[in-house]
């Protein structure tokens, strides 16, 4: 069966027309399954009886399972959603799984989204790299969070999901288990679906997605989907970003920032978004704040500092609460805007890198028997 929460709209048009139909009808399921949130052919009336019956025999429309739903006490959500539903070949007899959460503020809502069962890249801090991989999301997965979200949150506030127009989640931000880039075409054709007036028609300003650097991907990205960029930098030298984040081996600082610059050409915002994790004694003194300074001087950027959040023989502490103004307060000396993420969540685990899901590890890092069980 295809799934057909599995194409963009060129991609359902090419399907339509390849059993006969007119292409146009891809617009018209689109906003059906994606806008309007319906996912039974019948219900699609103004589509003719005839395709719906076609359609129902030969495609599907089906969302990953969800296995929990938790909130936290400052109202942030998250899913725990079944990625392993069809297939069983896990000896463990656990399903895959990955996370989704929701952060509400008082002027958006912020969706965030997964995009890959564990990571590969290994960074030291964050406890979705050390589960391992297992396999990259298919597009119906990646879309499917949205989805999920969008049902539960919107079906709460009774909204009519046919007539209402108010948007609960105004943001996305693939910032959730995975590296985005490294899961390309998945991702970008989520994120057309995303940008798509007849699906969720989000602002390209509104979609960020974040990565560890991957220079090549970040050159293609901008070229087919430029949406809002955020950089994981993490560390203002080589030698102590290539602990942190392995992948910096491959592509180095120098690399990175001039890729940065490129990708700014096509951007929806004039500016990247650095992400640097604050980790007590690490990379979080004064010295740092002044490397930092000289490493990001060519490129247009805010900074985004995230007081790290432990997990469970991570190693690491979060720096001082004192240590994170002193460094904000260089950065923004220098004419920086500068925030300190807030950390939301944490109560239920759903804090920035503490997204676990149940990882079946591919790679074989680590044999996570104890978080499956
Ligand atoms: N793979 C992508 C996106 C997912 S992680 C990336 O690395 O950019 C989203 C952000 O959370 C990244 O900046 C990541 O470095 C950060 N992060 C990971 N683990 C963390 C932790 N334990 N505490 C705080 N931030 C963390
Ligand atoms: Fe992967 Fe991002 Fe975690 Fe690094 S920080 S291991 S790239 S998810």
């Amino acid at each position: 069966m295809i799934n057909l929460l599995n194409f963009n709209q060129p991609q359902l048009a090419d399907y339509f027309a390849s059993i006969g139909e007119k292409p146009f009808r891809a617009k018209q399921l689109m906003r059906w399954m994606h806008h309007f949130g319906v996912h039974d052919f019948t219900q699609m009336t103004d589509i003719a009886k005839s395709l719906r019956e076609k359609l129902a025999v030969e495609a599907e429309i089906t969302l990953p399972n969800v296995q929990l739903e938790q909130i936290s006490n400052d109202g942030t959500r998250k899913w725990l959603i079944d990625v392993n539903n069809k297939v069983t070949d896990d000896k463990y007899g656990a399903a895959n799984s990955i996370e989704t959460v929701f952060i509400p503020e008082d002027d958006r809502g912020t969706l965030c989204i997964s995009s890959q069962v564990g990571c590969a890249l290994a960074c030291t801090f964050c406890s979705t790299g050390a589960q391992g991989f297992n396999r990259n999301l298919s597009v119906a997965e990646i879309i499917g969070q949205l989805a999920i979200a969008n049902k539960s949150l919107r079906g709460e506030a009774g909204y009519d999901l046919l007539s209402a127009n108010d948007r609960i989640i105004s943001n996305v931000v693939m910032m959730g288990m995975g590296e985005p880039l490294t899961n390309y075409d998945n991702v970008v054709t989520a994120m057309q679906i995303m940008l798509d007036d007849s699906a969720y028609g989000l602002s390209r300003r509104r979609v960020t997605l974040s990565t560890s650097g991957i220079v090549p991907a970040m050159d293609k990205l901008k070229e087919d989907c430029p949406v809002a960029l955020a950089v994981s930098l993490h560390a203002p030298n080589d030698a102590l970003r290539d602990v942190l984040v392995p992948i910096n081996k491959k592509y180095p600082i120098a690399e990175l920032m001039a890729a940065c610059n490129r990708y700014l050409e096509k951007a929806p915002r004039d500016f990247v978004t650095f992400e640097y994790v604050m980790l007590d004694g690490i990379n979080d003194t004064v010295e740092h704040a002044h490397e930092l300074l000289q490493v990001i001087k060519h490129v247009p950027c805010k900074l985004n500092l995230i007081p790290f959040n432990p997990f469970p023989n991570s190693g690491y502490q979060t720096s001082k609460a004192s240590h994170i103004r002193v460094f904000r307060d260089i950065l923004m000396q220098a004419g920086y805007i500068v925030t300190v993420r807030k950390t939301r969540g944490d109560d239920i685990d759903a804090a920035c890198g503490q997204l676990a899901g149940k990882v079946l590890d591919k790679t074989k890092r680590t044999v996570k028997i104890e978080a499956i069980a």
